[in-house]
């Protein structure tokens, strides 16, 4: 049995993990405990052949929710006593300034991660939380953390600067980080490899299009803009997340209305995107609401792919040249309807959609565009998991 990593995402209240093999991205197992810390929570751990085993129980601490996936790897096999677990590899949403790079940790990371709380308080505490638990489970282990904002950090000042006084930029670090890096990352490498191209030699705008969605434009292989900001509330429509408003939106409904900004940024953030525009954040039932003939779910798509479309403009005015739009994430490797209607009318930016390639199975990176096309449009799954495993293994690696 060869080298393993296994893969930890911690929110809030719940924990992902996945055993990835970094060199092929086979996993054996992986699964979710939800619900950590309250009454009654749920493992649902997923084994190599697709079965099943779900644990209804309580999790009242992450230490007993991760001792459970443990005890779940020991029933369903292999054992992590058994595997040649090489890291942790630990998703961490922000990463401010400082990490630009998978990481090592140790205290010190530790305690910059927990600096960096003001800029994500909903992400990077429960980060914290599984790193202190494995590093306890796994203390003979390295521990790689790996940021959401790190492939962003090539971005220029241009493009990550916002026309803000002076303090807010210098001494409340307010500037643009982007999110999703891992995603981005890992899709721009899979595009160039399908183009057959050195990633160093090309340009591309990635949409990732999933309940949070992002659009970056990558010069050479590196990020050079992206459409989330200080927070992952900027840019694109999302599932709950209206993406860019008017910043004066706050101001006019707390002196108007008297609202406290912590309601409306909740609102902005869970109550807004495809749910606030026609009550349902899934896009497959916006679709289906869309085909029975719902106005506000047709206004929802529309709007939706009507900013995807924006930004596919910006970003090829940013980037110049552009050699592949490429999809990912579960609306842009799933929604035929979406890819069409998000890039419809840039033909003369040579972009086009081959409806039946667009219509037709996409089991791995797939062109979608005539073969003629000045600018291919591909579909890219992409794996977070597996490309924090490869950066983890690239750290401790031989
Ligand atoms: P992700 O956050 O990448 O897991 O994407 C989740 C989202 O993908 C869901 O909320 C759905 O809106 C969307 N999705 C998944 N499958 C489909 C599908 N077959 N058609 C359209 N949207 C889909």
């Amino acid at each position: 049995m060869g080298q393993y990593v296994l893969v930890v995402n911690a929110g809030s209240s719940s924990l992902k993990y996945r055993l990835v093999d970094p060199v092929s991205g086979d996993t054996p197992g992986g699964g979710l405990v939800e619900q950590i810390g309250e009454p009654a929570g749920r493992l649902k751990h997923v084994m190599a052949d697709g079965g099943r085993h779900t644990d209804e129980g309580a999790f009242p601490t992450f230490e007993g929710a991760l001792q459970a996936a443990a005890q779940a790897f020991d029933q369903h096999g292999p054992s992590l006593r058994d595997v040649d677990l090489v890291a942790v590899g630990h998703r961490v949403v922000h990463g401010g300034e400082r990490f630009a790079q998978p990481t090592l940790v140790d205290d010190d990371v530790v305690a910059a991660i927990a600096e960096l709380v003001p800029l994500a308080p909903l992400h990077n505490p429960g980060n914290l939380k599984g790193i202190e638990v494995c590093r306890r489970l796994f203390p003979d282990v390295a521990h790689v953390a790996v940021f959401d904002t790190a492939f962003h950090q090539t971005m220029p000042p241009v493009a990550f600067t916002y026309a803000v006084p002076a303090a807010w930029r210098d001494e409340h670090m307010i500037r643009r980080y982007g999110f999703h890096g891992t995603s981005h990352g890992f899709v721009a490498g899979a595009a160039a490899r399908l183009l057959g191209r050195d990633p160093q030699d090309t340009n591309l705008v990635v949409l990732h299009l999933g309940n949070g969605a992002s659009a970056t434009a990558v010069r050479r292989g590196v990020s050079v803009d992206t459409s989330m900001g200080l927070t992952p509330l900027e840019g694109l429509v999302m599932g709950t997340r209206s993406g860019d408003v008017d910043p004066a939106v706050h101001a006019h409904l707390h002196r108007q209305l008297g609202w406290p900004l912590d309601d409306i940024d909740h609102a902005l953030n869970h109550d807004s995107g495809l749910k606030g525009l026609c009550g349902h954040n899934d896009s497959r039932k916006v679709e289906e609401l869309m085909a029975r003939g719902d106005a506000a779910a047709a206004l929802a798509f529309d709007v939706f792919c009507y900013r995807i479309r924006k930004y596919v403009g910006a970003y090829y005015a940013v980037l110049g040249e552009v050699d592949a739009v490429v999809f990912t994430a579960g609306i842009g490797e799933r929604s035929p309807l979406t890819r069409a209607a998000a890039l419809s009318g840039l033909e003369r930016l040579g972009i086009a959609v081959d409806e039946a390639r667009n219509t037709g199975p996409i089991d791995g990176p797939t062109v979608i565009s005539p073969d003629d096309s000045e600018v291919a449009v591909l579909v890219v799954p992409t794996d977070e998991e597996w490309e924090i495993a490869r950066q983890a293994l690239s750290l401790v690696g031989p």
